[in-house]
């Protein structure tokens, strides 16, 4: 089956290896606070920030998934209250969680401006130039960017904000248990000023694990010694970026002009919103369960619809581990199925 599943996604079929080595050579039974466990999370953050070319200032810690990030996010970096202008469903779900732990009484009292880049839901992002906008119109809040479909896909102007995060099982083509949270010297400073020292992964309790390479609790090693080995295999940012984007026109471009005959169309109409790593695709139920079935029996595993568009789109997801032939072999099918599903 090939998959084209927006996450968890496809993995680099190396990972197999990698992880078969980490099992024998007894890697994956090191002590966490041991030297030579602490030099293989040194190596996977160190690969991390040459690879997605990270700035030297900015600090990077592992936890666990993006959810986790959310409420990092929430209880150690929000004074008061933060605000969230999202497009999708889990931007909505960021802002519940964030909102429990740190309820909104009045918007102007927001210290920490929470954007989704990519919207996995629906296939939106905010580009490069309204995260700018953002930093010019908000210029005391702390900004943190959920990139969880993004990161490792696309290129990332760091400094147009103070936290950013990812989980690896989307963009970063691994295993789903680990994320990556970069955070900005203001984003520490703001820590210290807060001062919250209440959980396990309290930012301030992370970020002096971290100094030493050492987490809190027992990490997911495996995961991070995947993550080591995968970013020291990759392309450094700028080429899978192209990559990415090329790959990304080329699908707005099929579904526009090849698909025309078809029950379906493009969920985002403007080309300025458009996802460069999920595709979203609208038709009537009946057409994209249709067609997402006929998928399957052709070995083809199309994303489903998520949210408020879970029966009336499918995902496709532009990852990088995602090869040219397992992109043609999908278009393939959809030149060949998509005219015979005229079942508007
Ligand atoms: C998948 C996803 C998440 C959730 O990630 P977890 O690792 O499951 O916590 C959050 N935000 C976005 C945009 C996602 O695509």
């Amino acid at each position: 089956m090939i998959t084209f599943y927006p996450g968890p996604s496809k993995i680099y079929p190396q990972v197999a290896d990698y992880a078969a080595e980490a099992c024998r050579s007894g890697i994956v039974s090191m002590n966490h606070r041991s030297p030579e466990f602490m030099a293989i999370t040194e190596g996977a953050i160190r690969a991390v920030r040459e690879q997605l070319n990270v700035p030297d200032a900015y600090h990077i810690a592992l936890v666990s998934s993006a959810t986790e990030c959310w409420e990092i996010v929430a209880q150690s970096l929000t004074q008061q209250t933060s605000l969230h202008p999202y497009s999708g469903a889990f931007g909505k779900k960021w802002l519940e969680y964030a909102h429990r732990l740190k309820p909104m009484h009045q918007p102007d009292e927001a210290d920490v401006l929470c954007i989704v880049q990519n919207e996995t839901s629906n296939g939106t992002q905010v580009r490069m130039s309204v995260l700018a906008d953002f930093r010019r119109d908000f210029p005391d809040a702390l900004i943190a960017v959920d990139a969880v479909s993004s990161m490792a896909g696309i290129a990332f102007d760091w400094l147009l904000a103070d936290v950013w995060f990812a989980s690896v099982q989307k963009c970063f083509g691994l295993p789903a248990g680990l994320a990556v949270f970069i955070y900005s010297p203001r984003a520490l400073q703001r820590a210290k000023e807060i001062g919250e020292n209440a959980h396990y992964n309290s930012l301030l309790f992370l970020h002096e694990n971290f100094a030493k390479f050492q987490t809190p609790y027992t990490p997911n090693g495996l995961g991070i010694y995947l993550l080591k080995r995968v970013m020291e295999q990759v392309p450094p940012i700028a080429a899978v970026d192209a990559l990415t984007k090329r790959r990304a026109a080329a699908w707005y471009r099929f579904v526009e002009r090849e698909m025309t005959d078809s029950p379906f169309q493009l969920l985002v109409n403007d080309p300025s919103l458009r996802s460069d790593t999920v595709i979203a695709i609208e038709g009537s139920e009946t057409a994209i369960g249709a067609v997402k079935k006929a998928a399957k029996e052709a070995g083809l595993l199309l994303g489903n619809g998520y949210g408020d568009w879970k029966n009336t789109t499918f995902r496709i997801a532009n990852f990088p581990a995602i090869t040219d032939d397992e992109i043609e072999a999908l278009k393939e099918f959809l030149r060949g199925v998509t005219p015979k599903l005229q079942l508007r």
